[in-house]
């Protein structure tokens, strides 16, 4: 994995955190994006070489409503940068980590993505992410 591309935390609404986001972080947020199948609302900023995420659930089903209904607001997940998705896929299943899903799925900021199981992981929500070129 190449570095660390995002870390994504889970707000409930965009409204309050982008202001509170582009405040803490002295940076504006640069792009929203909804994420249909996902069912995300999404805001990105950058911070150096890495980015921010700020997701919000657009149904109140979704996984991140359900993970701030169990958990509140705060990290999600860490997204790690990959050159080859099906690759380092592969490469993490015959390791012995679950995928949650098997094939790479469209994401947000124009990425493929994959997350593994946080069971698998001691916990922490895991994402790979390979620019789609
Ligand atoms: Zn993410």
């Amino acid at each position: 994995m190449n570095k660390v591309e995002h870390i994504g935390i889970a707000v409930e609404s965009l409204a309050e955190a982008i202001p509170l986001y582009e405040k803490l972080l002295n940076t504006p947020c640069y792009k929203t994006e909804l994420v249909e199948n996902e069912r995300v609302n999404t805001a990105f900023f950058k911070t150096g070489e890495n980015k921010v995420e700020l997701l919000e659930s657009t149904d109140p089903d979704g996984v991140i409503a359900k993970f701030i209904a169990k958990k509140g607001q705060g990290l999600h997940h860490i997204a790690f940068e990959v050159d080859d998705i099906v690759a380092e896929m592969s490469r993490l299943q015959q390791a012995g980590f679950t995928l949650l899903q098997e094939e790479p799925k469209k994401g947000a900021d124009n990425k493929l993505i994959c997350f593994l199981h946080p069971q698998s992981t001691q916990g922490v929500l895991i994402e790979l992410c390979q620019e789609i070129r």
